[in-house]
């Protein structure tokens, strides 16, 4: 079954046992995401060697996505383990407290004792538990709870509205940028960026460090979204960390802000991935709710690239249940999803000659109904450009660099094929291109196809032509 958009799993306890993360990948998984925050950076080496295992076993393509921990702010651990808080009682937040009761706790985040100021809101535990800020000090923040419940170990606290000033890359995150090169990862996601410098200088760090990793800024503070055209020309994609964003703006305020990043990130030519609660029940289910189907449905029809899987993958129960769930929702709402090759597409302006045949390649393809578009690329650009309108027509993307191949795993509409080719002249390598196709059984003998190709041979950037052809036509 051809699905447009792609899966990202989040790998954990529940997905490392190897005959689990086989069928996950079997189920439609196209980017694993190693999360920083939790896990040894030797969990991770091994995590990522049996994912390339599994993937050459299997003959495909499996993005690997590491995700920074950034400055999630959390509070420190309590002599229990945890403690019951009601509406009404009195909690202190103390820098200097070691072990935590049921009337304070400590901060890994020091500076947040001047961040804040009587009258804030402060959310704990992605936004279950409010707290009202009655007055600081050097080294309290002293509150009264309104939502109350079980506040547990380390668990993440945020001020409502942002503002906090904590920078977005750690020390923590500049190691792990050196494990996530060291791992040939090929998505590099930075937590909590206010800005574009923040994205600037996860890239210089990583690029330093020798890698190509193409760098997702996660949307999750309040003056992101402020930033959000700077941060994205900064950035090759986005995540919509639903989750952070949420306790930051106001739950409310998502839904409509991931449409706009979506769009806005399309017509900027990046890439974006839906995060967080998708299907969140099948944590403990093996079925997801109808608003769960709903949600991954309404993501793919937004446009976005990738919808992403946290704890269902990570924690959850029914790993499998849930991409094999995921990926019959996102396949059927691909096939309802219309063509976006409208009035907008036509007045496009770019200036570009490998652009303007990517660009072609959808009007041609629009036209004459064909059943494939192929793109023979080195850098992926061309696959990128295509992928960010709607032709309902699925591009092969033809590759022998195999990190090319892994980054199209994130396009919506793109799969990667592998293709190793002898020829040094354009019509032999077009034979030698439909064979692999018809191979792959994605075209037959009959089909009409375009293909996208440079002269010379092999060159990256270098796409100057197209063609159309009627498969097996060739002498
Ligand atoms: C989020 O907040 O939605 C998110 C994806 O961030 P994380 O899971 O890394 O906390």
């Amino acid at each position: 079954m051809l699905r447009a958009t792609k899966i990202v799993a989040t790998l954990g306890p529940a997905s490392s046992d190897p005959v689990v993360l086989e069928r996950i990948i079997a189920a439609g998984v196209n980017v694993v995401r190693i999360n920083f925050s939790h896990g040894s950076t030797d969990e991770h080496v091994a995590t990522v060697r049996e994912v390339r295992r599994i993937a050459a076993q299997r003959g495909c393509d499996i993005g690997v996505l590491a995700d920074l921990q950034g400055p999630k702010i959390r509070i420190g651990k309590f002599a229990d383990g945890k403690v019951d808080l009601e509406p009404g009682d009195r909690f202190t937040f103390d820098i200097d407290c070691v072990i935590g009761d049921a009337t304070r706790v400590g901060l890994d985040y020091k500076e947040l004792v001047h961040d804040v100021k009587p009258g804030d809101t402060l959310l704990l535990n992605d936004g279950r538990m409010t707290m009202r800020v009655d007055a600081t000090s050097a080294t309290t923040i002293e509150c009264t709870v309104i939502v109350g419940g079980v506040l547990s170990n380390r668990k993440g606290i945020n001020r409502q509205g942002g503002g906090l000033s904590a920078p977005a890359l750690t020390s923590k995150d500049m190691d792990d940028i050196r494990t996530a090169v060291a791992l040939e990862a090929d998505f590099l996601a930075v937590s909590f960026p206010k800005n574009a410098g923040d994205m600037y200088m996860a890239r210089e760090l990583m690029r330093a460090a020798g890698g190509k990793m193409l760098v997702i800024a996660k949307i999750e503070r309040f003056e992101a979204i402020g930033n959000l055209e700077e941060i994205l020309k900064a950035s090759d994609g986005i995540m919509v960390a639903r989750g952070d964003l949420a306790v930051e703006v106001g739950d409310a305020a998502v839904p409509a802000l991931q449409k706009r990043m979506i769009r806005m990130a399309r017509e900027l030519n990046k890439l974006t991935i839906t995060a967080t609660q998708m299907m969140e029940s099948m944590i403990e289910a093996p079925v997801p709710t109808r608003a769960e189907v709903s949600d991954v449905a309404n993501a793919v029809l937004d446009g976005t690239d990738a919808v992403m899987l946290s704890a269902e993958t990570a924690a959850g129960k029914y790993p499998v249940e849930t991409v094999e769930s995921m990926a019959r929702i996102c396949a059927e709402a691909d096939r309802s999803q219309s063509s976006s090759l409208d009035a907008a597409f036509l007045n496009r302006a770019f200036t570009r000659v490998d652009q303007t045949i990517a660009m072609s390649a959808l009007f041609v393809a629009q036209h004459l109904h064909v059943r494939a578009i192929v793109a023979l690329t080195q850098s992926g650009s061309t696959a990128l450009w295509m992928s960010r309108i709607d032709s309902g027509v699925p591009i092969y993307a033809l590759t022998p660099e195999e990190g090319t191949r892994r980054r199209m795993c994130l396009y919506r509409e793109t799969h990667p094929i592998l293709f190793t080719y002898q020829a040094h002249e354009r019509e032999a390598l077009l034979i030698e291109a439909e064979q692999k196709l018809i191979e792959r059984g994605v075209v037959e003998k009959g089909d009409l196809i375009i293909i996208t190709i440079g002269e010379p041979i092999g060159k990256s950037g270098g796409t100057n032509s197209l063609k159309i052809v009627r498969v097996g036509e060739h002498a």
